[in-house]
């Protein structure tokens, strides 16, 4: 490529482009084993910090405990310090009479006279033990004698209600060794020493740069083709999460003067350095440039046999990692967590990260590219016999995958694909696998958020994973979900979904959605017509342009019928979502499409009613009196959620 070309290349000129600049891709084991040795040994920088300051650091230091805890024989109950030899007689029927010492030994109070042979000193729970007593009575089991006596009815042994000095904490004793990290449990050990600094591993300062002309940060205004900076937040909040300290300095555009001097600044400042995107447009070259001029050896890696993550960039410029993620987050959030967050650790003195793992079964076919070690973001549920793992499949491009899926499985290098019933491994982005008390299983509706609300307020967890009609019909016939929502016509019966049932579920209706024709308010060409008259209309003008949708979508076959054989331009866009068909319209991509009222209403577009799709509930009967599904039954026939439902222009069945 040459030098200074940042342009997007031609279509045809991309694959030699992508060649170029991947030409020695690295194994992830490769990858790691290089960035390491060429980062490690090397000294974990400390600091001292106040206590207050100091959660989450791993301690530099041993710490040996300077004093005894606690410093003196201390009375854990309230009641007398007394001799137990004066009591070994006492009993139910002989109590033995103590004379009261005239001081009362409070917390915080130092005693002053000794407990003499017959008589005991009032004192209060942790209270210093006078000198001559060696047990407390508790107050509870002994009665006023007048006013400056007492009686004891029963022995007391050396030492009761006694703690010693030392007993806690021994003065000299190895408190807490070098590496431990401070929770609250060690500050609080810290703090009953006396100790209010102690020496940490230095947080390591982590520069992060997201870069790209279209970015703009959260809170600001989005420009058309423009989208929201989710790197830097995430990329920022993952190094603080593995004991680093990021600085997010903000994105920058695709400009080679502005991103090295954005990159100067950085390494000027900071122990590492991470960037994200630039590496599919030809920038690549740019940040790969721009680090050769940073410092020494420079890049490592560049090209990782991962997927997703396979641009990632590693490179060292002087003693400082500098990282080049990908730009899709969660190509980058996989990188980060598999390549970069051991080193950072490392780097802070960390041990390394202790991720729980499971093991579930695929229930799909989940195909693999071979010659890269492929992460596969799942959600779990609790199928006959053991976890189910269903990949969450939404490309790496989507973010919600990483919030809503319980961890993720790896498919080595080697396979292309992992065969629906096979075991895997699933590595838990939480510590314990959330298992939900309710799982549906199929097609998405926004409605379905608004029945399950209320089962989520009364602390009913509920997993909802979109896998279309069909599959949640396949995943109600394993028993792997309590409800399949699906909305598939049966052109034989022409009635929606009954006929789609099979042994052992039963239908419960659900809501109804109109269908229709959606515009942009005001065009002409579709106002106050009928839907049959708006796509005529539409056929008659050359310049209208369609938005289609996906094939096996219930609405794709009403399009279809409604288009009698005509294939109009648009009509192989086929997006899968009704949110994206009305995008297309609201964005001028396309003059009209079909979607359901609700959700061109959202966006403001004009709507003309077609037909009523039916959106109802396949149940697993053997399923039906667990508890969340009974609530989720009382919710959908609640006039709660009629009403909502209504309000979000659906009609309840
Ligand atoms: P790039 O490698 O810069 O071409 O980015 C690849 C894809 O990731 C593009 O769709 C970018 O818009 C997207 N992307 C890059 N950086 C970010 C970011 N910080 N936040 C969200 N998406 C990003
Ligand atoms: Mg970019």
């Amino acid at each position: 490529m040459g030098s200074g070309m940042t342009m997007i290349p031609k279509a045809r000129d991309r694959s030699a482009l992508e060649q170029e600049q991947f030409l020695n891709i690295l194994s992830r084991e490769e990858a790691l084993a290089r960035f390491a040795a060429a980062l490690f040994p090397r000294a974990i920088p400390s600091e001292r910090r106040k206590l207050a300051d100091a959660l989450g650091t791993a301690l530099a230091e041993d710490i040996t405990a300077p004093i005894d805890v606690p410093p003196f024989d201390r009375s854990n109950v309230d009641g007398f310090a007394v001799r137990s030899a004066d009591l070994s007689a006492a009993g139910e029927g002989a109590p033995a009479r103590l004379a009261l010492n005239g001081e009362t030994i409070h917390c915080g109070i130092a005693p002053k006279l000794q407990v003499a042979v017959g008589t005991a000193t009032p004192i209060a729970t942790g209270g210093p033990l006078p000198r001559g007593a060696d047990a407390v009575v508790m107050v509870e089991h002994t009665q006023p004698a007048g006013s400056d006596a007492l009686e004891v009815r029963r022995a007391v042994s050396p030492g009761q209600f006694v703690s010693y000095a030392g007993s806690d904490i021994a003065r000299g004793e190895a408190l807490l060794r070098a590496g431990t990290i401070i929770g609250s449990r060690e500050i609080g050990m810290l703090a009953a020493c006396g100790i209010a600094e102690v020496r940490v591993a230095r947080k390591p300062r982590v520069a992060v740069i997201s870069t790209g002309d279209e970015l703009v940060q959260p809170g600001e205004a989005l420009a058309p083709a423009a989208i929201y900076d989710t790197n830097g937040a995430i990329v920022a909040a993952a190094i603080d999460e593995n004991g680093g300290e990021a600085i997010f300095l903000g994105a920058i555009p695709d400009d080679e003067a502005k991103l090295e001097a954005a990159m100067r600044h950085a390494l000027a400042d900071a122990d590492m350095l991470v960037l994200s995107g630039g590496t599919s447009k030809g920038a690549g070259d740019l940040s790969h440039r721009i680090i050769g001029r940073l410092g020494q050896p420079g890049i490592i890696a560049h090209g990782v046999a991962l997927k997703p993550g396979k641009p990632l960039c590693l490179a060292m410029c002087d003693g400082k990692p500098v990282v080049i993620l990908p730009g899709f987050p969660t190509s980058a959030m996989f990188t980060f967590h598999d390549v970069v967050v051991p080193a950072l650790r490392k780097m802070a003195g960390l041990p390394p990260r202790s991720d729980t793992k499971v093991s579930a079964t695929v229930p799909v076919r989940i195909a693999s590219e071979l010659g890269r070690t492929e992460f596969i973001m799942v959600s779990l549920v609790e199928g006959k016999d053991g976890l189910i793992a269903y990949p969450s499949g939404k490309g790496s491009g989507a973010i919600t995958s990483f919030a809503q899926a319980d961890g993720f499985l790896r498919i080595e290098a080697l396979a292309d694909q992992m065969p629906a019933g096979t075991g895997a491994e699933v590595t838990l982005f939480t510590p314990h696998v959330r298992v939900p008390d309710l799982v549906i299983v199929g097609s998405h509706c926004t409605g379905l958020d608004l029945v399950t609300a209320p089962l989520a307020h009364a602390g009913l967890t509920v997993r909802s994973i979109a896998v279309g009609s069909l599959g949640g019909l396949a995943a109600a016939k394993r028993g792997e979900c309590d409800l399949a929502p699906i909305h598939l016509f049966d052109d034989e019966s022409e009635t929606y979904n009954a006929p789609y049932l099979a042994e052992g579920l039963e239908l419960v209706p659900g809501w109804r959605r109109m269908q229709g024709i959606v515009f942009r308010d005001g065009d002409r060409r579709f106002e106050g017509l009928g839907a049959k008259e708006a796509v005529a209309a539409a056929l008659a003008d050359a310049t209208c342009i369609m938005v289609n949708r996906n094939q096996g979508a219930g609405t794709r076959i009403l399009i279809d019928r409604l288009l009698g054989g005509a294939r109009p331009e648009g009509y192989w866009n086929q997006p899968r979502s009704h949110n994206a068909v009305a995008a297309a319209v609201a964005q001028h991509r396309a003059d009209w499409g079909m979607t359901i009222a609700p959700v061109a209403h959202a966006v403001g577009l004009g709507f003309i009613p077609l037909a009523e799709e039916h959106y109802d509930f396949a149940l697993v009967t053997a399923r039906k009196q667990r508890p969340a599904v009974q609530a989720f039954l009382d919710a959908l026939g609640s006039d709660e959620a009629r009403a909502a439902l209504e309000r979000a222009g659906f009609r309840p069945a």
